[in-house]
Formats: C-alpha cells, sequence, structure tokens
C-alpha cells in the first residue's frame, strides 16, 4: 500500500547544530499522525521539510509515493496550518479562505464553491462577509484550517495550531480536528508538545527527543508497552 507519507533517512543540520538525525517512518494514507516531544525536540523542523519550507541535508521525503524531496512546497499537494493563523486582516473571511485559490488563477465560480464547502464544513458560513478582527479565536482557527482545506491538499499539516487558544476552547477544537478528519479523510500530521492532545487526537503517535524517534505507535501502545522512561514518562504511563 502506498504511504501518505514516508520519510527515508531524513536528516538536518543548522550549521553545527545536528537537529534531525536519521529519521525514517511511514505514515499511513488518511492516518492522523501527531510528532509530540518538549519544546526544541525538532518538531517544527520536521514538519517544515515535509512541508517543503525548510531543505533537507539528507534522506528522502515521499507524499503518496512521488519523491518531493527536492519539490518547492507549492507543489508537494501539502497545506500548513500555523499557530499564529496568519490571516490578513485587511480581507474578509472569504478572501482570506480564497487567497491561494486565486493566485492559482481559480475560476471565479470554482472559488465560490469551494470556499462554500469549506465554510460549511468549518461551520463559517455566516461569518464570511466579516474581518477577522471581528472573530473569536477559534473561528480564526477554523478560517485558517478553511485555507488549507479550499487548496484540496494530499497531506495536512498542523504545527501547535491550538497552543494560543483558551484550554475550554482547545477541548472544543480538538474535537472539531477529529471530526474534520473523520470528514475529509486525508493524511493530516500534527505536532504538538502537549501529551493529552497527542493522545485523544491520534491514529499513530511518534514521539520524539533530541531529533530522533524514540517510538512510534498507537496511543494505547505506547502507554501499555513504552520502550523506554522517557516515552513512559513523556506519555504518562507508570512503568
Ligand atoms: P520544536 O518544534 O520541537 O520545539 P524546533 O524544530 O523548532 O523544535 O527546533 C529544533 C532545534 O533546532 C532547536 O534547538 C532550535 O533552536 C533549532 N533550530 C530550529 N530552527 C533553526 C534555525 N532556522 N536555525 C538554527 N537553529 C534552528
Ligand atoms: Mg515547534
Amino acid at each position: 500500500m502506498t504511504a501518505g507519507v514516508r520519510l527515508t533517512n531524513v536528516k538536518k543540520s543548522f550549521g553545527a547544530a545536528d537537529v534531525i538525525h536519521d529519521v525514517s517512518m511511514e505514515i499511513p494514507k488518511g492516518d492522523f499522525a501527531v510528532f509530540v516531544g518538549p519544546s526544541g525536540c525538532g518538531k517544527s523542523t520536521l514538519l517544515r521539510m515535509i512541508a517543503g519550507l525548510e531543505d533537507t541535508s539528507g534522506g528522502r521525503i515521499e507524499i503518496e509515493g512521488d519523491d518531493v524531496t527536492d519539490e518547492e512546497a507549492a507543489d508537494r499537494g501539502v497545506a500548513m496550518v500555523f499557530q499564529n493563523y496568519a490571516l490578513y486582516p485587511h480581507l474578509s473571511v472569504f478572501e482570506n479562505m480564497a487567497f491561494s485559490l486565486r493566485l492559482a488563477r481559480a475560476p471565479k465560480a470554482t472559488v465560490k464553491e469551494k470556499v462554500e464547502e469549506a465554510a460549511r464544513i468549518l461551520q463559517l458560513t455566516d461569518h464570511l462577509d466579516k474581518k477577522p478582527s471581528a472573530l473569536s479565536g477559534g473561528q480564526r482557527q477554523r478560517v485558517a484550517i478553511g485555507r488549507a482545506i479550499v487548496r484540496e491538499p494530499k497531506v495536512f499539516l498542523f504545527d501547535e495550531p491550538l497552543s494560543n487558544l483558551d484550554a475550554e476552547l482547545r477541548v472544543a477544537m480538538r474535537l472539531e480536528l477529529a471530526r474534520l478528519h473523520r470528514q475529509i479523510g486525508a493524511t493530516m500530521i500534527y505536532v504538538t508538545h502537549d501529551q493529552v492532545e497527542a493522545m485523544t487526537l491520534a491514529d499513530d503517535i511518534f514521539v520524539l527527543k533530541s531529533g530522533v524517534v524514540q517510538q512510534a505507535g498507537t496511543p494505547l501502545s505506547l502507554y501499555d508497552d513504552p520502550d523506554n522512561r522517557f516515552v513512559a514518562g513523556f506519555i504518562g504511563s507508570p512503568s
């Protein structure tokens, strides 16, 4: 079966600092994968390499069987959702979501159709004419997700998208993301330092420490059978 995302011996150095050591992994198509680990362990760097926002220092990245290691970000069929939303304050919700389609010179009717469909999925239909400043934090986060959805990517990449939200909203958004994944069925990779988020969202968890995958598996398998004390401590099981 073709993997959604396959990494083979991926490495990254910044000058003399080896940040990602030798990461190989296979994420099944349609999987909700979570990279979890403490701050500075290399989660964002790994995600940015998959997105094509950062060159690799070695290794290969494949998306649905295509070697994209040397492809531009825009040609990879991936879409990244950032922590800080990165919305255009002067544009409406509709135009924020339409932005990448307009850049790609999509026909007007297509833009309308795709934005309205994304708005329906994200329950933003009543907010399309508003500016981001008129929205709540959760709604802004949904717009950021909507900008990714309209591009119909093979892989969604989320870098700690909920870390700016308060605890209550985080829980609500977690449920929304799970629903979104069920509805869209695309491969999703979600980065977080929050164990609870990882355990509740993931089909498969990859635990990172210092640029090395310590263990990969389902939440239950990591909890029941951690390979080492780091994983046990991080996932929160007693061994
Ligand atoms: P995480 O997302 O897990 O917190 P990062 O991937 O952001 O970790 O960072 C991993 C390591 O790489 C950190 O030590 C960080 O300081 C370093 N790093 C990240 N980006 C750069 C960069 N552009 N230049 C130099 N060092 C970087
Ligand atoms: Mg990070």
